[in-house]
């Protein structure tokens, strides 16, 4: 499911910033991103997209996913 990240991580010249919705935090990479998402927030999974049954931590997450979630039948 997250296979198109692997592709954002082989090219180190783009310099990204993520801010991290919940806390604030800064994260510079996107495997840090993630792995912060992880640890820190996802293993609060409370919402899930009534599409295709994937969890969120907030509800606005699952709201915004679901909103380009409607091809999932
Ligand atoms: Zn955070
Ligand atoms: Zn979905």
């Amino acid at each position: 499911m997250l296979a198109a990240d692997e592709h954002t991580l082989k090219r180190p010249n783009t310099k990204i910033r993520l801010n991290c919705d919940y806390c604030s935090k800064i994260f510079l990479t996107k495997s840090n991103f993630n792995n912060h998402m992880d640890e820190v927030h996802l293993k609060l999974k409370k919402f899930v997209c009534d599409t295709c049954g994937k969890l969120f931590a907030t509800f606005t997450a699952s709201q915004i996913f679901e909103q380009t979630c409607n091809k999932c039948p």
